[in-house]
């Protein structure tokens, strides 16, 4: 049973003033539930095109896509550079998902301040998005992705801006978090150290142009 799954998905970008660009060619992908599952590839392999289409912000050339047990319904994103609302404080920004969706039950909040706690933000909550630093906002954007029960999460180089120590440090955080939620996690980063050390499966994705985007699968067994 899968959560998600891909078949034969093409992308291709239509430029008037040059050639084409093949991002995605013959796609097949099944993304089993609960599963951490990285994409890795060079800089213009098609990794942000990919997630872009998983997570509906984008449509296929062909192919097609099928989500069960309500994957397409919710789904928290995390980018690069995570955008907060500046006049809303950390706990208010985490908690916009449950505002918008009016599901601020008892179990919700308390459930979101455990997440708050779990990534070393408690006693944040009342500082404003210009107090924090790039490692403080990207943690209060997973939170904010985690607060409400979306089954996948979508993440896109979502520490690509941090320093590594810090980067290091949040990757330990965002698994310790992962192991409690047991979310399905799509993460797309061009680092190998941290696929490696974050997930279940990695997909390397190839950038020769024209090539059938065959994606090598490594399976990591959890200790
Ligand atoms: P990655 O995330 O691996 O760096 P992308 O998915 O961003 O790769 O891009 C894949 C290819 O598609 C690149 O050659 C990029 O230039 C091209 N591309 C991405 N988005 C667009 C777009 N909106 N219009 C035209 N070409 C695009
Ligand atoms: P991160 O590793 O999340 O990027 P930094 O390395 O910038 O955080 O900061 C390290 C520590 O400094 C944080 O974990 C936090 O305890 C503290 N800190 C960061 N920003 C602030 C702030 N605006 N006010 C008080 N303490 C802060």
């Amino acid at each position: 049973e899968y959560s998600v799954e891909l078949k034969g998905l093409n992308k291709v970008y239509s430029n008037i003033l040059k050639e084409d660009t093949i991002a995605l060619k013959d796609i097949n992908l099944q993304i089993r539930p609960g599963e951490f599952i990285s994409i890795i590839g060079p800089s213009g392999c098609g990794k942000s095109t990919l997630l872009r289409i998983i997570g509906n912000l984008d449509k296929p050339t062909s192919g097609t896509i099928e989500y069960r047990d309500g994957a397409d319904q919710q789904m928290g994103f995390v980018f690069q550079d995570s955008v907060l609302l500046p006049w809303k404080n950390v706990r208010q920004n985490a908690e916009f998902p449950l505002v918008i969706q009016k599901k601020q039950t008892k179990e919700n909040e308390e459930k979101l301040d455990e997440l708050l706690e779990l990534a070393g933000l408690s006693e944040f909550k009342t500082a404003l998005p210009r107090e924090l630093s790039g490692g403080m906002k990207q943690r209060v954007s997973i939170v904010r992705a985690l607060s409400y029960d979306a089954p996948l999460l979508l993440m896109d180089e979502p520490f690509g801006a941090l320093d590594a120590l810090t980067r290091d440090h949040l990757n330990e955080e965002l698994l310790k978090i992962w192991q409690k939620t047991k979310k399905t996690v799509i993460f797309v980063t061009h680092s190998i150290e941290e696929a490696t050390f974050l997930s279940d499966r990695v997909l390397v994705m190839s950038a020769r142009p024209g090539r059938v985007k065959e994606m090598v699968e490594i399976d990591l067994p959890r200790p």
